[in-house]
């Protein structure tokens, strides 16, 4: 998934605490209990105006029950893609099983996993309802015309039966709205799908009321767009979006060698109380949830580009680790800068090569990356990747993101150089692909550096791993950028600074944690544990705090520096003085002077070729 959030940017910019993630606790091995084996399995899920009116959807789940002891049905723990624990089954109400219209025993086997006793019943329906209440791209969310909702929230499992069971899903709406899903439609059939297992069900979340619907043929397959509300994405933005997506998906396709899906959907949802944006992908679609201002930003373009990119990276190849995904438990994983860091590398990309940014934005974005790394607690791409399950508050939580973009663009430049633009990271994408997901398992550690090693012609990445993925060490910027004909440029500048480290508590409350020696913050007696309040007269909850903070006072330096903080429920103003401290702004440029191997190097990526 990737998600770009609106967080303060002075707090972003203060926080230079060094942290190391905690282990991910040890998962208990349950014991493993089996439900009667079902059959004929169907889902029917209700979402109409009226069910709507409660941001509920009513689910039906039928089966044939062919053989003896308790059916025990499970809710997953989680959604693939979204790392972290959400134990679907809190969202679940008036279960209900029957059989020939009697009510049937029911209690719980653990927390979610329901056990009901068909008391030699066959053929046995069981209802519930599902709150949908959470605009979340992993979850289930209702709105009076219109739900998003995922398999993994409502299509429970029989325990202990493995998950290649076919299974049909209907969906209940009024006549005059709309459903759009990835599943595959059963013909003749209105609103009925059909998958013939239980990954493919839960991987293809449905829209469902009113929405704007169109498709269009990109690289051979029809490729989806589904927007919510209906007229958030119209005009010319639609079709530029359209557009945009006939420019990345064949740059993407073009890295493997095959477009994977017969069709697409592309799901957005525009919502202007949601904050940024973030997006989940799936194997033949993703979905979107922004901020109605992301229209027209590129920004917008490098999202849709990093989703579909996961189709191939992480829905497709993907680390052993997760390798078949299990839905009873979390699933870590010391690769996710490669699931997600390369894919984020690769959006920038296909948006470069498909003609959407040109070669200065992609070099902009790419600095960027390089400052949220810099400001960021030193963390090892893999601890990042084991951690996000439990959502450190260091400040490292997606470091991974941007670290891990780095980390392919470096190899990518090294790859080239070592192979005089005669292979690329995009071999090492393609060969994994065809070695490890198309023969049906996840790649190891083995599998990775030894492709990489390959496609540089047999040379040794054993310190790069040790350096700068298992290890903390800064990139090598100095030594690797030069082979690509790049070089960061530094400006020094002088900035005001309060001097403290902060972070948001859980209530949004910016609370002091340190007090850097030598700072305003000191000077003016703030301690930690302060809630910050206001600078001068600049909230610190505006979203522009930062900037507005540096342009207040950059130029102010020995004068009065109001600090209103509010200590054991009490608001003071104290008071230090501006302090002015340097700051070098750095930004990756193009090195005029660069020799002509490392310019071949530096086209090859900006063009997605090798050769001369
Ligand atoms: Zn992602």
């Amino acid at each position: 998934m990737t998600t770009h959030r609106v967080v303060p940017t002075a707090i972003a910019l203060l926080l230079t605490l060094i942290g190391w993630p905690s282990p991910v606790p040890a998962q208990q091995t349950p014991a493993a209990p089996v439900s009667a084996p079902l059959g004929n399995i169907r889902y029917e899920i209700t979402f109409d105006s009226i069910t709507a009116q409660s941001r509920s959807l009513q689910v039906a789940m039928s089966f044939d029950v062919t053989g003896p002891g308790p059916v025990l049905l499970s809710f997953p723990e989680w959604t693939p893609g979204a790392y972290e624990l959400s134990f679907f089954a809190r969202w679940v109400s008036n279960f209900a099983p029957t059989a020939d219209d009697t009510a049937l025993k029911w209690d719980k086997l653990d927390y979610d996993t329901y056990r009901v006793i068909p008391g030699g019943a066959k053929a046995v329906t069981v209802r519930f309802n599902y709150l949908a209440d959470t605009l979340d791209n992993a979850m289930a969310w209702a709105r009076p015309d219109f739900a998003l909702f995922n398999g993994t929230n409502v299509l429970p499992y029989p325990e202990g039966r493995g998950t290649s069971f076919p299974a049909t899903v209907t969906i209940k709406t009024e006549p005059s709205w709309l459903v759009a899903t990835g599943m595959q439609s059963v013909p003749q059939q209105p609103h009925t799908y059909r998958e013939g297992n239980y990954h493919d069900l839960v991987d293809k979340p449905f829209f469902v009321g009113r929405m704007d619907l169109d498709s269009t043929q990109v690289a051979g397959a029809w490729t989806r767009l589904a927007t919510y509300p209906a007229g958030a994405l119209a005009g010319s933005a639609r079709a530029e979006t359209l557009a945009e997506l006939g420019k990345m998906i064949p740059a993407e396709a073009a890295v493997f060698g095959e477009t994977p899906w017969p069709h697409y959907s592309v799901m957005m949802i525009f919502d202007s109380a949601y904050g940024g944006g973030s997006a989940l992908e799936h194997t033949n679609s993703h979905v979107g949830i922004y901020s109605p201002g992301f229209i027209g930003n590129p920004i917008l373009a490098s999202i849709t580009a990093h989703e579909i990119f996961h189709a191939w990276n992480v829905k497709r190849l993907r680390p052993a680790d997760m390798v078949p995904y299990r839905y009873d438990r979390s699933e870590p994983t010391v690769w996710l800068w490669v699931s997600e860091g390369i894919t984020d590398y690769y959006a920038d990309l296909a948006i470069l090569r498909g003609g959407i940014i040109n070669q200065q934005q992609f070099l902009s974005a790419t600095g960027d990356k390089m400052a949220k790394v810099a400001d960021a607690p030193p963390t090892a791409l893999e601890d990042a990747s084991l951690s996000t399950w439990i959502h450190p508050t260091d400040g490292s939580q997606y470091i991974y993101y941007p670290k891990g973009s780095l980390a392919g663009f470096a190899l990518d430049i090294m790859i080239r150089d070592a192979s005089d633009n005669r292979h690329s990271l995009d071999d090492v994408m393609r060969e994994l692909y065809r070695t490890t997901y198309k023969a049906g398992r996840g790649f190891t550690g083995a599998d990775w550096w030894g492709a990489v090693s390959r496609a540089a012609g047999g040379r040794s990445f054993a310190d790069f791993a040790a350096k700068y993925v298992d290890g903390r060490e800064p990139y090598p910027w100095a030594q690797v950028l030069p082979l690509a004909g790049l070089r960061i440029q530094s400006d020094t500048t002088r900035e005001a600074r309060l001097g403290i480290v902060a972070g948001q508590d859980s209530a949004g409350a910016v609370v002091v944690r340190q007090i850097l020696p030598g700072g305003a913050a000191e000077e003016a007696g703030v301690k930690a544990g302060d809630v910050l309040v206001a600078i001068g007269d600049i909230a610190i909850t505006d979203p522009d705090f930062g900037t507005k903070f540096r342009e207040r006072y950059g130029k102010e330096e020995g004068k009065p520096l109001p600090i209103q903080v509010r200590r054991a429920g009490q608001t003071t103003t104290l008071t230090g003085t501006v302090r002015l401290v340097p700051r070098v702004e750095s930004r990756l440029a193009i090195d005029p002077a660069a020799a002509p191997k490392a310019v071949r190097v530096r086209e090859g990526i900006f063009k997605g070729t090798v050769g001369q």
